[in-house]
């Protein structure tokens, strides 16, 4: 009798646990359901990506002497639902146990710990060992913590991993060199374009199938030039580190128009779904210092996969599944319809909003300061602005997307991710830009109706939710600011609010 080893679509990496002990009598099954492609209906993009690089993986494994049974999504006995398709694969080949690794998301989870008791073989789940903190690492050091704050998870996974240290101490004699990385772009800057790939008949082949299955979903299709295998997926971090890391630091915060992909390593996409391995990106970027790549671009983007992306992941864990449901300041606002269709006026939006439909990617400070600031400066709905976050970008799973937007966009979840919510005005974003020189709203104007509406709603957002913050040490100051502000102004500061809110 076989194992049949079950591989999800963002688990694909021969490293992955549930391939450890392959024999060539075992079975390895990979399926494309419609429940998980439209449980959520994905940018198109990801789709593409998704099933093009499972069915490159599934070839690979097919290519190495395994049984591969893979349910392609057109295939006319697909059931479309994993529950049903173990079920229709257990009963058609003879299988000892299902073995597979923890999937990525809780929901998933939930399903696979049913099959314990539904299926009638044994199922053993292992543990995902292609994150380097596992949930009780992060367990531990959770433990008896009253703040947990990225920075210091992030210290530990440096020691423990011996990553960028100096015996005891950081390299360079500081753990974190944040405060190089906010440099505002400059002209002339000249910017790598992105390493891309050719689609082969493979990737045309799902593309088609894209086309004519998804066709409602949410965003462009066209020129699809990611890679879909991880020997591409190599190149790009190769490329990653050989050409952009340099500025990869300087540049990190800043934002050019029409420069979706700036010094960005572009590498989420394939981490996500197992193409790439965290400790590999980190250890070729530690070498890359070695050679004389500057410290602070290493080290910040050592920081992004190492702290970052662990940290994220570890509080999804921790936090789930009560953490999806909270709303901390209450915000009820609908999400407006120009996030889907992009028809505003605020260019800064415009500008990320139109390269997210093209490319299903922006990079962080899109995410985190254009677009996620606005959606905290306007109340939205925690659960609709997850949704677009999940739906939009081809590298969105429920456990990095809802961290990172609930958490560190929102302060939905209390404080838990951010010591204070990423508020700013427009000023943050015309100095980290160019996007206001084009705008129809002046950003130096402070209310009124030409006036960036960034500038009034940033006001706004701290005298609605006043009680909360005002005695958070972090915004002591902003709040001093704004008690010596002259009544009218705080009136014109509401005013613009209302009209602005409601037009919306
Ligand atoms: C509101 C919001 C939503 C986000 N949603 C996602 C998401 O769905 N999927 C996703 O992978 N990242 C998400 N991020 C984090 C980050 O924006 C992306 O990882 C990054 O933009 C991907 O582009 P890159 O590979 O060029 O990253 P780089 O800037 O080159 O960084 C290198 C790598 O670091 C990791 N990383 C950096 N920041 C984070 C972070 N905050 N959380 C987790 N990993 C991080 C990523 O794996 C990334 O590939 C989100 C951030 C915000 C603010
Ligand atoms: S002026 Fe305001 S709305 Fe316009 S691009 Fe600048 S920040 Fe955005």
């Amino acid at each position: 009798m076989s194992n049949l080893r079950l591989v999800f679509g963002d688990q694909l990496n021969k490293e992955i646990s549930a391939l450890k002990g392959l024999s060539k009598s075992d079975f390895i099954f990979m399926c494309e359901v419609k429940e998980e492609a439209t449980h959520i209906k994905h940018h198109k993009k990801k789709i593409v990506l998704l099933f093009s690089a499972m069915r490159h993986f599934a070839e690979e494994l097919k290519k190495d002497g395994y049984n591969v049974i893979y349910s392609k999504l057109e295939d006319g006995n697909n059931t479309q639902s994993f529950d049903k398709e173990i079920d229709r694969v257990i009963n058609t080949n003879k299988v000892s146990k299902l073995i597979l690794t923890e999937p990525s998301e809780y929901r998933v989870l939930e399903k696979c710990l049913l099959w314990k008791s539904k299926l009638n073989i044994p199922v053993e789940i292992r543990e995902d060992t292609r994150f380097l903190a596992s949930h009780t690492d992060f367990e531990v050091w959770s433990k008896d913590k009253k703040q947990l704050r990225m920075e210091f998870f992030y210290r530990k996974m440096r020691v423990k991993h011996n990553i960028l240290m100096n015996n005891e101490q950081p390299e360079g004699g500081k753990w974190n060199y944040d405060a190089e990385n906010r440099k505002p772009p400059i002209k002339g800057l000249n910017i790598p374009a992105p390493t891309t790939f050719k689609a082969d008949n493979i990737t045309k082949e799902v593309i088609n199938l894209v086309k004519n299955e998804f066709n409602t979903h949410y965003g462009s299709i066209e020129s699809f030039n990611l890679a879909v295998t991880r020997s591409d997926a190599l190149k790009v971090l190769e490329k990653f580190i050989k050409i952009r890391l340099e500025k990869f630091g300087d540049y990190q915060d800043a934002m050019i128009e029409n420069e979706p992909w700036m010094y960005h390593s572009h590498i989420s996409f394939y981490l996500n779904c197992g193409l790439l391995l965290p400790l590999e990106c980190i250890l070729e970027a530690e070498k890359a210092y070695k050679k004389g790549a500057p410290l602070n671009a290493v080290e910040g983007f050592i920081r992004q996969i190492l702290g970052w992306r662990e940290y994220i992941r570890g509080i999804y864990w921790l936090q789930m599944p009560q953490y999806e449901e909270m709303n901390a300041l209450n915000a009820s606002k609908k999400l407006p319809d120009f996030f889907w269709n992009n028809n505003t006026n605020l260019n800064c939006l415009n500008q990320c909003f139109s390269e997210t439909y093209e490319n299903a990617y922006a990079h962080h400070i899109q995410r985190l300061m254009v677009i996620g600031n606005f959606s905290l400066l306007c109340g939205l709905n925690p659960k609709e602005v997850n949704e677009w976050y999940h739906i939009v970008y081809a590298d969105a799973y429920q456990w990095v997307e809802l961290p990172n937007v609930s958490g560190m966009v929102l302060f939905a979840d209390d404080g838990v991710v951010a010591s204070k919510p990423y508020a700013a005005g427009g000023s943050y974003i015309n100095k980290m830009s160019n996007y206001c020189k084009n705008c129809k709203y002046s950003v130096k104007e402070k209310t009124g109706d030409s006036a960036c509406p960034f500038n009034y709603l940033y006001w706004n957002f701290l005298i609605q939710h006043q009680e909360k913050f005002k005695s958070n040490p972090r915004m002591a100051m902003i709040y001093r600011t704004l008690q010596k502000m002259d009544e009218d102004k705080v009136e014109e500061i509401k005013n613009s609010s209302i009209k602005f809110l409601n037009s919306i």
